[in-house]
Order: structure tokens, then sequence, then C-alpha cells
């Protein structure tokens, strides 16, 4: 490459930050970390009715959160006075013209257009994603590049932004295929190096159809504001269409960055898939430290408490902490969990009903004696082995394979959950200790006799 690599991050600031947005600023941030290059972000705000300040803002933002960054900072309307004189010389010399056209918005009134004298030549570029593309740009005609010498369209900005930013490799969605030819052709008016094209084939939602901007499920916000971790969406929207020579999906920005070949990014779309990106965010979380876990659950597990109206109990929760790693794969998981009750049990008796408890094909006198037993056999084994599940288990196990487990274990979890479903019932004990296992066994003994 004979000059430094610079790229582009242009989002137009008439929504959100989505994820479209989030895959355009990683595939360029991974091709330009990858070559030594560097990043300028240009706020592409020429839609005035649209554009609007915290949506740069939350792109910013959102883009900040995932872990990339930039080096330059730019908004397309601050550079107005270098597009009115690229309009200028075009019309000096004779490449562009102005005239009075009558306004298509408003009939019957005038107005002023600049319009490229089009030479109608074929373009032909290399794409580095798609290879060689060819327009026949006859049918474009003279079009518009301003809508008055000092009020650019959107096609002249771009080009002479990319040009006095030193553009050298712009990396964008196919939807901006058809923007090209016109691209080329002011830049080859104004006399402007043509920089490197690539582009990306948008991914798809789950049902195959466009994804829109405007969707707000689609809004990275959405997601972090869900508990996904930025890492795991970061690694999951790189790899949607774009396979590491490794073929390793799990892969962390640093190392993205090192396996990173444009030539390498998909030619079909990807499509966006919901159960994919939580098992990376699953994948994520299995890597946190315990401290890392804690401190990122102990906060949701207060606020659900509250939220049930249950005293908060920091102890039992960081005993909770191994069995909440089994069940989520996002944080709003366990912010569910905790909603539909299911860490109650952990906090207060549960109240079973009597019919309940003895499960399936199993009689209440039998469930009886089967918890007075389970009660005898604990009470009757030393403190320790509330320690562990494995020695809860193995203090019963003999009984529970002679009696028939189900018809054992069903009434125990059931005593000590009042849950259909739960952890097991030696993973509960352990948890909440002897005297409320007790308790529980003898509570739910009780209501059947
Ligand atoms: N501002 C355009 C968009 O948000 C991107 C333009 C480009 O990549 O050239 O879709």
């Amino acid at each position: 490459m004979d000059s430094p690599i610079k790229v582009r991050f242009p989002p137009s600031p008439t929504g959100f930050c989505h994820v479209g947005t989030a895959r355009m600023a990683i595939l360029n941030y991974l091709f330009a970390k990858k070559n030594g290059g560097t990043i300028v972000f240009r706020s592409e705000d020429t839609d005035k009715a649209r554009s609007r300040p915290e949506f740069e803002e939350d792109i910013k933002e959102q883009l900040q959160w995932l872990g990339l960054s930039w080096d330059e900072f730019y908004r397309t309307t601050d550079l107005v006075s270098t597009h009115t004189d690229a309009m200028q010389k075009l019309v000096a010399e004779d490449k562009a013209c102005v005239s009075e056209e009558e306004s298509k918005k408003e009939p019957g009134t005038m107005v002023q257009v600049v319009r490229l004298r089009n030479p109608g030549t074929a373009i032909t570029f290399t794409d580095l994603i798609r290879g060689e593309i060819t327009f026949d740009t006859t049918e474009l005609g003279d079009f518009a590049i301003g809508r008055a010498i000092d009020d650019p369209l959107y096609h002249l900005a771009v080009v002479v932004d990319d040009a006095s930013h030193g553009i050298t490799h712009v990396i964008r969605g196919e939807d901006h295929i058809s923007n090209t030819p016109r691209q080329i052709l002011i830049q080859e008016a104004l006399g402007y190096p043509r920089p490197q094209y690539a582009h990306y084939p948008l991914h798809l939602g789950a049902d195959r159809s466009k994804l829109s901007k405007r969707t707000g499920d689609v809004a990275v916000k959405s997601y972090r504001e869900k508990g996904f971790l930025p890492q795991a969406l970061l690694n999951y929207i790189a790899v949607l269409g774009w396979t590491a020579p490794s073929g390793k999906e799990l892969l962390s920005l640093t190392e993205m960055i090192e396996a990173f070949d444009i030539r390498d990014v998909h030619k079909s779309g990807a499509v966006f898939d919901m159960e994919k990106l939580r098992w990376f965010n699953r994948e994520y979380i299995l890597k946190l430290t315990d401290d890392e876990f804690a401190a990122a659950v102990l906060p949701i597990m207060e606020e659900g408490m509250q939220g049930r109206g249950l005293t908060w109990d920091q102890g039992m929760a960081t005993k909770l902490l191994p069995v909440i790693k089994e069940r989520v794969s996002v944080w709003s998981d366990l912010s569910e969990q905790l909603a539909a009750g299911e860490y109650d049990l952990f906090f207060k008796d549960p109240t079973p009903a009597a019919e309940e408890i003895p499960g399936k094909g199993n009689t209440k006198a039998a469930a009886a004696t089967h918890l007075a037993k389970l009660h005898e056999l604990y009470i009757g084994a030393s403190a320790e082995i509330f320690d562990t599940p494995e020695r809860l288990k193995d203090t019963v196990w003999e009984y529970a394979t002679e009696q028939g487990r189900g018809a054992v274990l069903w009434p125990m979890r059931f005593s000590l959950s009042g849950l259909a479903r739960s952890p097991d019932p030696f993973t509960i004990a352990s948890i909440i200790g002897r005297d409320a296992t007790l308790r529980r066994l003898d509570a739910a003994r009780q209501l059947l006799i």
C-alpha cells in the first residue's frame, strides 16, 4: 500500500445505533487495526430534518461500549465550505452547471440546482469483497450534486469529505453499491484519487427479512439493556458475515484483529440469530471471574428481591451464584427468573400445596413416611454434610434407591421448593442449610397427615 490506510465510520445520526451501524464500524475497525490504519468518525448529518444530536450521541456511546474507538471526528455539516469550494471548482471548469429548475416539491417555484456534467462513461471498480464491478453511467444523466452552490447534496459531500480526510478504503454495506458509480464520477471530475471499495452483504432478520434501523429491537442499546455483554455482542456481530481462517468463532477483539482479512468476509448475507447471540453471551459469562460474575449478578438479585418484597440477604445470594451461573445466558434471564419467583424459595419458606407434595403415583401417606425418614436421616447426620450437595445425596441415596427415587425425591424437592421446577433437592438443601431443610421437611410432612 502506498498511502497509510484510513477508513471511516460514516453513520447518519437519524436513528439509534443499530446492529447494522455496529457491523459497519466493526468491519472498518478490524480492517484499520489489522493494517495499522486510522479511523475517521464522520457524522453524516446532511438530512437536516431527521438528524438529531441524541442519535449521534447514542451511536458514539454504543460503539464505545462495544470497545471500538476512532482517531478523528467530524460532522458533514461542519465541512460545508469545502463542499462549496468543490462545487465552485467544478462549475468554473464546466464540469458542473448551475441551473434554475422547477421545484419537484413545490411546482411553480423555481429553484437552483447544481448538476454534474456526466461524461456517461462505463465505470469499473474492483470491490475487495465482490470482485470487479462495471456500471454503465449514461442513465444517471447529469445528476444533481447541490441544491445550490452552498447547499451540497449527499454524494458530493461524501466524496469531498472522503478525499479531504484522505480515506483510502470505503467499507460499507451493499445497499450503497449503487451510490458508488455516482461517487466515482464526482471524484473523477474533481481529480481525486479513487479509494478502494468493499461492499459487504447486509445481514438479515431471523425470518430472512431485511433489518430496519428504525426497528427498536435491533438498537444496540436494547441488547445492552437486556444485559448482553459488550464483548459477546461485538464478537457475534463481527463473525456474522466473516469467518476467521481458523474457523474459530469465539474471539477476543485482539484475536479478531490478528485474524482479519477483508477477503474472508462472506459474499452472501448472514442471518442474525438471537439464539446464537445468547450462546455467545453465555460463553462470555462463563469466562467471567467469580468476582466479575458476583459484581454483575448481586445488584440484579437485590433489585429482584425488592421487586418480590423479600428481605435482601447477601449471604444467601452469594451462595446462589453457582446455581445462577448454570441457568443464565443473559442477565435479563435472571431478572425474569427472579420476577417469576424462581428464587423466592431461597429467601423464605415455601407454602407447598398438600396435594402436590406426593408427586405422581405416590400416596400422601407414603410421601409422609418418606419425609419423616429423610428428616430422621438428616437430623442424625453430622452438620458438615450440608456443605455439599454430594454428601446430602449420599446420606439418603440408599433409602431413595430402595424406595424408588421418584417417590422419595419428588416430595423432598417439592417440600423444599414448593415448585414443580427447581434445582435438585440436594443443591437446595445445601444452600438453605440444615435448619431450613429440617424445618421444611417437617412442615410438609405435617401437611400430609
Ligand atoms: N451515512 C451512510 C449511512 O449511514 C453511509 C454512507 C457511506 O458508507 O458511504 O448509511
